[in-house]
């Protein structure tokens, strides 16, 4: 299953965090190795399609029950949640199915009303991530309430804007922070609505080593067969949980009908899951590891030699005047490059993004004082 069609390089710029540790979130699994998992319709759309899909989740095991209350939509027409009424029906839910409830909140009118409610998890939607005022504004809703919130990574592979919302949501107190990977925007071609770009979420948890981490393949794959591939994926990149769309009848959904689950299709997904244990390496395997940590040394020598000589073409540049970018010429380094890639069996592409990554710093050490 090509679900990850999208294995671009990203140039992170390292910059310093707020020096606050964040533990992890105590959530309930299914089971002992498996992951938790937290699962129930994008919307909720009324009172028999919330305790219908509750009772159904409840009995394969599942805990946290996800709703959408209101439906951030990208376009106006569409669904947008039928509001505050459905917190009746989840409260129902979690009383009739010993539930834990979770929903989606965007403004400090939904931080009041859901925790009126008493929701057990809020979640901060990709939209709103990517709105710093947005952010704020629910900071200071959530002030000394102390409650688990999950933070979805912002629409654009923006790694600074989802670092300033967990940095927002620490400054206002909250400890009980976690992160959910949904996927990205993206202008490359992906099989995947929102492209997974697994680089940021794995560079997120290199950030804040002990963070929660819960991946959501519905909104990824943005189809139903591509749940249990990208689930997988994230279990063997280890994640600590799932959130998933599951709808009693997907063929009525309000919203997102084409990646939700039936409980039983949930379920069959969750038991052909498995999590790689992790184990002692042998020493062949570690003899290979000290042979990549030498070609690693010694690939960063040759960055270093080959940067020394750009440095000094640029300088030669600037004292004569002339432009600091020669298209031509680039366009030749990358062509000759990815040939030479294929014919070393690489994917062209991948040496084409490493080269561009190389390209992109000499010309800001040329561009920057
Ligand atoms: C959702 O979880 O239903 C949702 C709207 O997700 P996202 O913010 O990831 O688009
Ligand atoms: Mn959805």
């Amino acid at each position: 299953m090509p679900v990850t069609a999208v294995g671009q390089l990203r140039f992170f710029r390292t910059f310093d965090l707020m020096n606050m540790a964040i533990g992890k979130l105590s959530l309930e699994g299914i089971g002992q190795d498996r992951p938790f998992v937290i699962a129930g319709p994008c919307a909720a759309e009324n009172r028999e399609q919330v305790l219908g899909t509750a009772e159904a989740l409840s009995r394969i095991g599942v805990r946290y029950f996800r709703a959408g209350v209101w439906k951030p939509r990208t376009r106006p027409g569409g669904f947008e949640g039928v509001g505050s009424i459905a917190f009746e029906w989840m409260q129902e839910a979690r009383e009739l199915y010993g539930l834990r409830i979770a929903t989606e909140v965007a403004t400090p009118h939904h931080v009041e009303a859901a925790l009126a409610a008493h929701t057990d998890l809020l979640w901060i939607g990709a939209r709103t991530t990517a709105s710093p005022f947005a952010v704020q504004e629910i900071a200071e809703a959530l002030k000394g309430t102390g409650v688990q919130l999950l933070i979805k990574n912002p629409v654009s592979p923006d790694l600074s804007l989802w670092c300033g919302a967990v940095e927002r949501f620490l400054e206002s107190g909250l400890r009980r922070i976690g992160l959910i990977h949904r996927g990205f925007s993206w202008i490359g071609g992906s099989s995947c609505r929102n492209a997974p770009l697994w680089n940021l979420p794995i560079e997120m948890r290199r950030l804040w080593p002990d963070v929660t981490m819960v991946c959501d393949p519905s909104h990824i794959g943005g189809r139903r067969d591509l749940v249990g591939p990208l689930a997988q994926q994230a279990l063997d990149l280890d994640f600590d949980g799932l959130l998933i769309e599951s709808h009693i009848d997907p063929a009525s959904a309000l919203s997102d009908r084409g990646q939700q689950l039936t409980p039983k299709e949930l379920e069959l997904t969750l038991k052909s899951l498995h999590r790689r244990e992790d184990a002692p390496m042998p020493s062949e395997v570690s003899a290979l590891r000290g042979r990549i940590d030498a070609l690693d040394r010694e690939m960063i020598e040759l960055l270093a030699a080959r940067q020394e000589i750009t440095d000094s073409i640029g300088r030669y540049k600037k004292s004569n005047d002339l432009p600091l970018l020669q298209s031509g010429r680039y366009r030749e380094i990358i062509a000759d490059r990815a040939r030479l890639a294929r014919e070393k069996g690489l994917d062209p592409d991948y040496v084409t993004a490493l080269m561009e990554t190389i390209h992109d710093e000499s010309i800001r050490r040329q561009v920057e004082p």
